[in-house]
């Protein structure tokens, strides 16, 4: 078995994250002659933009998951341990886990990704439905499954009604896609599986914020997803806000009330943030500012890259997208051995290449847009699944994930619908002590 190895250098990387950035970087380091340590507080990569399948009973989490022990396995000098980071102290140059133990650095790589941000209305912190990690999506089934459920039993059409209704609050790119896929899934089980509920008793009500869908896209490829949506019966309300939740109902900001028993959240998302209130600088959105070279101006040795960080390009904050956040973790890469080589010469500044982006709403539809080529309908759609079975990490996950897919495509089938309820886990537990099950 490969064993890690101290290397001459002796520079010692830390790389906090083990996301989309975190593990670019890592594996940009493989090989190379430092001693990296991968921290994450979960023992998996997670593949995100395809949660909102597992949310709808496609795909099962370990289909989207991948350990992280086991991509460096066979890795001289990359190491991974779990472990949730709660502090630095840059003076020092150490990182403080969970646990209390402080871990010693001469470069760190800060790539902790975002969270839920609710715009600290704790209403909708409460009775929202969140689809940022696997614990949430599958919370967001079990309760839909069970919505259904309950509904097949409710007493009065009223009642029945409220269990049908589902509320997402916001219509980017993870909400359109998951309306989509709720489409799907209630049009497969409605009448079916349930057969005491008809199916055009549900309804669907995606709420967004801006006078169009998809912002971040081309306003084209907007109104597409709209056109399709509204076509499947979904109600979609623009330029409106998700303003209150409670457990029965959502106000929205034109007045208007919807009795609903399920509101999921999809509208905001804050930089998750292991360093608390230090003095470090921040931007609107509260990510990290970092210089043009991806590091805290007062700490060369420190680079944040991917959603925690704020990198200014072309007059805006770069997207809280997995490019960015990979292309950052091979750049950063590249600057720690300069470091570890004791390089003086400045590295050129880091540049996003935009590859362009895509979305699907449903079978056949999607939409892609490269550089100006925008893409729709089947073409789109095919592009979609390709890219995404591209970047999947681990080839059992790229075969399961297609078998999964071919499917659904020939038999209209979402198969794992199944309500599971997790038991609490006392060996996990004392890893972590007063963590929840898996954090967000
Ligand atoms: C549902 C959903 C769908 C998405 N779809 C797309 C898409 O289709 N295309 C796209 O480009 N982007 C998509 N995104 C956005 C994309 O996931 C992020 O932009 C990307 O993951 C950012 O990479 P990152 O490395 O900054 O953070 P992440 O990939 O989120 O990784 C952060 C890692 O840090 C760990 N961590 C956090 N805090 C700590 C701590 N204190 N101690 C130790 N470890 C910690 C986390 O466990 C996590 O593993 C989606 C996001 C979501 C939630």
């Amino acid at each position: 078995m490969a064993r890690p190895v101290r290397h001459p250098t002796h520079h010692r990387v830390v790389i906090v994250g083990g996301g989309f950035g975190g593990l670019s970087c890592a594996r940009s380091l493989d090989g190379k002659p430092v001693d990296v340590l991968l921290l994450d507080q979960r023992n998996y990569h997670l593949f995100t933009p395809l949660l909102y399948q597992v949310a709808t009973s496609l795909l099962n989490p370990s289909d989207i998951a991948y350990p992280l022990r086991s991509i460096f396995r066979r890795s001289r000098n990359v190491r991974f341990q779990l472990a949730r980071v709660v502090g630095l102290d840059l003076d020092r140059r150490t990182v403080r886990a969970r646990t209390g133990e402080e871990i010693a650095y001469d470069s760190l790589v800060l790539a902790t990704g975002s969270e839920n941000d609710y715009f600290s209305n704790a209403e909708l912190a409460q009775h929202t439905l969140g689809m940022k990690t696997l614990a949430e999506a599958m919370a967001l089934r079990n309760h839909v499954l069970s919505c259904l459920e309950l509904a097949a039993r409710a007493d009065s059409v009223q009642e029945r009604r409220e269990w049908l209704t589902f509320v997402i609050a916001g219509g980017g790119p993870t909400g359109v896609e998951y309306t989509g896929a709720l489409a799907e899934l209630l049009k497969l089980v409605l009448g079916r599986d349930f057969p005491e509920l008809e199916p055009g008793m549900a309804r669907i009500v995606l709420v967004e914020g801006q006078d169009r869908l998809l912002g971040a896209f081309h306003r084209r490829l907007g109104d597409y997803a709209l056109r399709i949506l509204c076509d499947w019966g979904i109600e979609v309300r623009l330029s409106t806000l998700v303003q209150k939740a409670t457990r029965e109902r959502v106000v929205l900001s034109d007045g208007e009330e919807i009795a609903a028993r399920t509101i999921v959240w999809s509208a905001g998302v804050r930089p998750n943030d292991p360093l608390g209130e230090t003095d470090l600088k921040r931007s609107r959105s509260r990510r990290l500012r970092v210089e043009e070279r991806l590091r805290l101006r007062e700490h060369p040795e420190v680079f944040v890259i991917g959603d925690a960080a704020s990198v200014i390009e072309g007059g805006g904050e770069l997207p809280m997208l997995s490019p960015p956040a990979m292309q950052a973790g091979r750049y950063v890469a590249r600057a720690i051995m300069d470091r570890a080589r004791g390089a003086t010469g400045h590295r050129k500044p880091f540049r996003f290449v935009d590859k362009g982006t895509m979305a699907t709403i449903g079978r056949h539809a999607a939409v892609a847009d490269f550089h100006g080529v925008k893409l729709r309908g089947t073409i789109g759609w095919l592009a979609w699944l390709l890219v995404h079975i591209y970047y999947l990490i681990g080839f059992r996950n790229r075969a399961v994930v297609l078998a999964s897919w071919g499917w659904n495509y020939l038999r209209l089938d979402r198969p794992i619908r199944l309500i599971l309820r997790g038991g609490a886990d006392e060996v996990a537990a004392a890893l972590e002590p007063d963590s929840p099950a898996e954090s967000r």
